[in-house]
């Protein structure tokens, strides 16, 4: 059974790319055949694991065989990356897609494309741009759950109020089986007390209904380094802080059959 994973939160640089790649490769670790899908036009998990924008097939490319009902190869977009995660990349150009789908209203086109898929992996996590529009529904339709990764300032709650709403709406309309997977905090500074205070505030209005991972990510800048180097945090700095925090989300992750 192939699990899907989105990662979703409207904001931009809340950690969900990095947690992407560093949930997926954490998996990989596992002994799990695990893809990475790249659905966000900017890139940055296809550069951030070192794969060059520049690839001449995307998943743009795939998208748009689905919705025209073109006879192709779903696989011929995969990329390999060294520590064994597979890798569906994307550009700049996947926004054109996302203004032709808004017109069309089409929900089902990514779900369509990754049940081609499905049997060569047991999981697939999928990176979503900061916004909550059509490509973001298409991954909440494709999706068995979804991971929230949130920083824990004072505006993150509103954030969460807004995403959670479209969980409801994609739920109720279009994927009965919806879950959340959980909200990770991540960019933690755990001694501060303003991040406590956040936390707080989200477990107590959440926590009864959400699961919260109870490891957060810490600010790091190892962490930060590895986008440069195209690698995860377990193999850029494996006895760290940052990659025993990921691997306590990638054994959350497990656990949660
Ligand atoms: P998003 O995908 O939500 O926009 P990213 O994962 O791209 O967020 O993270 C935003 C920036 O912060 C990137 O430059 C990334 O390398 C860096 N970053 C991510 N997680 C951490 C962390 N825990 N500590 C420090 N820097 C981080
Ligand atoms: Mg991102």
């Amino acid at each position: 059974m192939c699990r899907v994973i989105a990662i979703a939160n409207q904001k931009g640089g809340v950690g969900k790319t990095t947690t992407a790649i560093n949930l997926g490769i954490g998996l990989v670790r596992q002994g799990k055949r695990v893809l990475l899908v790249d659905l966000d036009p900017q890139g940055h998990l296809t550069i951030g694991l070192g794969f060059s924008k520049k690839v001449p097939v995307t998943l743009k490319n795939m998208l748009e065989n689905i919705v025209m009902g073109i006879k192709f190869d779903p696989r011929e977009v995969i990329l390999h990356h060294e520590e064994g995660v597979d890798v569906i990349p994307s550009n700049k150009l996947l926004s054109g897609l996302d203004v032709s789908l808004i017109m069309a209203e089409d929900r089902e086109i990514l779900r369509e494309y990754l049940m081609l898929l499905k049997e060569d992996y047991d999981f697939m996590i999928i990176d979503c741009m900061p916004s909550l529009g059509m490509l973001t529904i298409n991954a909440l339709t494709a999706a068995d759950s979804v991971l929230i990764p949130m920083e824990p300032e004072y505006y993150a709650a509103d954030g969460l109020m807004e995403l959670l709403k479209v969980y409801s709406a994609i739920k109720a309309k279009f994927n009965p089986d919806l879950k959340i997977e959980g909200i990770v905090f991540t960019f933690d500074t755990p001694t501060f007390n303003n991040s406590k205070r956040n936390k707080k505030a989200v477990i107590s209005t959440y926590g009864d209904k959400i699961r919260i991972f109870k490891e957060s990510i810490p600010r790091a800048v190892t962490i930060a380094e590895t986008a440069s180097e195209g690698i995860s945090i377990f193999a850029y700095d494996g006895g760290g802080k940052g990659a025993q925090s990921y691997q306590k989300l990638v054994e959350g992750v497990l656990d949660h059959a």
